[in-house]
């Protein structure tokens, strides 16, 4: 056995800070996580300890004679790979935040390398999951928001600062409503969780959450099917851009709404096929299979290549 054949791999959301050992195969030891510290006057310093702690309680459990081989950080982004720093949306605390220092600084070795948390997904899925094979690969995770990442022949695409693939505020509506993040009728302004359920809402639909819309659209109810429909085209014209630029050949759904399934990719697939030419006709579109593992999987792959 190689002493050295695992990593430590670090997964920074808005909702949860996880961290696991990682073996050369995927396999995945010591996983653990804890709630992101909320928003507040202290979350700097209480989100900074939480992680260090989180880190090093899975890097002694690991209890092996030597150090990582490497070390991943899949962080949600903005973030900077160049000065190891990030900015996470939903960690409002954290602005530039020294996050492969603060992981250095708490277990020695290997110096940690970050990549963005939607690219981790998509490289997680390539190495071990849905997207095994593919050779562009364009990976989307379809949640609260919508983010996306990249791998072209087996590697992750970071982009000038590392936040490439952000599919997500890609412009599907120019005549739509304005988005968080200031331009107008972005994707995520209608196929984001969120988005439908306040389409659905504003449409006559009484329910008030995600899967119990992705539910009722199961069951055939015309308001939660028109919800999806509506989310599936402003995906479908991003993902035909994308694939005629990138020449794609598959594109992986990941995040809590690709729970939703058929649901969503039924109509994703006819959406697409209005976008009716001969690269868009070659792309395939899958399910994630990894779950919510998929960026620690991708973290710990990130630490290994060459
Ligand atoms: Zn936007």
């Amino acid at each position: 056995m190689a002493p050295l054949d695992h990593y430590l791999a670090v997964d920074i959301g808005g909702t949860k800070l996880a961290a696991a050992v990682v073996t050369g195969t995927g396999q995945v030891l010591h996983h653990h996580e804890v709630p992101t510290p909320s928003a507040g006057p202290d979350q700097e310093r209480l989100a900074g300890r939480a992680l260090v702690a989180l880190v090093e309680q899975v890097t002694s459990a690991a209890d092996v004679a030597e150090g990582p081989a490497g070390v991943g950080i899949a962080s949600a982004g903005p973030i900077d790979i160049a000065q190891g720093t990030i900015s996470p949306v939903n960690i409002p605390a954290w602005r530039d935040f020294d996050v492969v220092g603060a992981v250095a600084g708490a277990i020695g070795g290997p110096q940690p390398r970050l990549i963005h948390d939607s690219t981790a997904a998509a490289l997680g899925e390539h190495w071990l999951g849905a997207g095994q094979g593919s050779s562009a690969l364009l990976g989307i995770v379809v949640s609260t928001g919508i983010g996306g990442g990249l791998v072209m022949d087996g590697r992750p695409i970071a982009g000038a600062a590392g936040n490439a693939g952000f599919i997500g505020h890609i412009t599907a509506d120019p005549a739509g409503e304005r988005c968080a993040c200031g331009r107008i009728g972005c994707v995520e302004t209608g196929a984001s969780g969120p988005a439908m359920l306040r389409w659905a809402r504003a449409n006559g639909w009484a329910g008030d959450t995600t899967p119990g819309l992705a539910e009722a659209a199961a069951d055939g109810e015309a308001v939660a099917l028109a919800a999806f429909r509506r989310g599936a085209d402003f995906l479908a014209g991003a993902i035909a851009t994308s694939t005629i630029l990138l020449d794609l050949d598959r594109v992986v759904i990941a995040g809590g709404v690709s729970a939703a399934g058929e649901v969503l990719l039924g109509p994703l697939r006819e959406a697409l096929a209005q976008h009716d030419c001969a690269a868009v006709r070659r792309l395939t579109v899958v399910r994630a299979a990894l779950g919510r593992r998929s960026g620690l999987i991708g973290a710990a792959r990130h630490a290994m290549l060459p």
